[in-house]
């Protein structure tokens, strides 16, 4: 898509930004130390305290991926600006997402990415469920998108965006994370918090990406308004990857290999939460 209608940006969270309000994702990072097996450090050391090449650290563990936006949404207005009730006010079903200057798109990147992560927490022994299954589709709601996380029970929740800032200076990734409204994501917004650092961190590790130079502090953001988040009540994090808009980044997301190093720092960044 083209130029966004103002009605659809209207929706958006980040209105004068990009992806608007409802969210662009990311993913965090923290890779090699995570998959410790000291199974080939030392074939002299005492074989009891390896853990066996197998093992599968999220053994158990249930997680929810939302990749933002669809691939088909731009053709749908009239279903994705639907309005639908996010607690703290009305907003639209979804939104089309941004794109990068040369058309790669966000439901594009976001789909990419969060297949990628899903094999990667597999291969670690989670459950992952992905809250679309396809790019060229519509939606779902962001309130089914958060019922999702909710009916699976997941141990952790993660939308996957990216923002597009037009202002081509306006680089890095931000987190944005819930905040008590009074509602049922009041009991989980502590551990949400809690998600929304260890992914933070690391992504910052795992990407390179620095924190986002126009929104939140320490690439970190509170809000009230973002539907996916209102409606949780699993922890759950809304994850900007960074500003399509900028070249820079537009470059990175645009190749499938910093989309895999991308995939693996979220996937750490899970990790790293689900174990503390
Ligand atoms: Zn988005």
């Amino acid at each position: 898509m083209r130029a966004l209608p103002a009605s659809v940006l209207a929706v958006c969270g980040l209105i004068a930004s990009a992806c608007g309000g409802t969210g662009s994702g990311g993913a965090a990072a923290g890779q090699a130390a995570l998959t410790t097996t000291q199974a080939q450090a030392s074939p002299s050391s005492a074989p009891a305290r390896e853990a066996p090449p197998d093992a599968k650290p999220l053994d158990g563990k249930v997680i929810v991926i939302d990749p933002g936006h669809n691939g088909a949404n731009y053709r749908h207005p009239a279903e994705i600006n639907r309005k639908v009730n996010v607690l703290t006010q009305w907003k639209a079903c979804d939104t089309t997402g941004t794109q990068t200057r040369s058309g790669y798109t966000e439901a594009a990147f976001t789909w990419d990415v969060s297949q990628r992560m899903k094999r990667i927490l597999e291969r670690r022994g989670a459950t992952v469920k992905l809250t679309r299954n396809s790019n060229n589709g519509v939606g779902p709601c962001i309130t089914e998108r958060a019922a999702i996380g909710n009916r699976a029970k997941a141990d952790a929740a993660i939308s996957v965006h990216a923002d597009g800032s037009n202002n081509a200076r306006h680089r890095g990734f931000h987190v944005i994370l819930p905040e008590k409204i009074n509602g049922p994501v009041d009991k989980v917004v502590g551990a949400s918090g809690k998600l929304g650092i260890a992914v933070r961190d690391a992504y910052r590790k795992g990407t390179g990406i620095p924190y986002s130079n126009y929104i939140g502090k320490n690439a970190l953001d509170y809000r009230s308004d973002i539907g996916g988040l209102n409606l949780s009540t699993v922890p759950k994090v809304l994850f900007e990857s960074g500003n399509m808009r900028n070249p820079d980044e537009a470059a990175k997301f645009q190749s499938p290999q910093f989309r895999q190093k991308i995939a693996l720092a979220l996937a750490n960044g899970l990790q790293h939460y689900l174990e503390a």
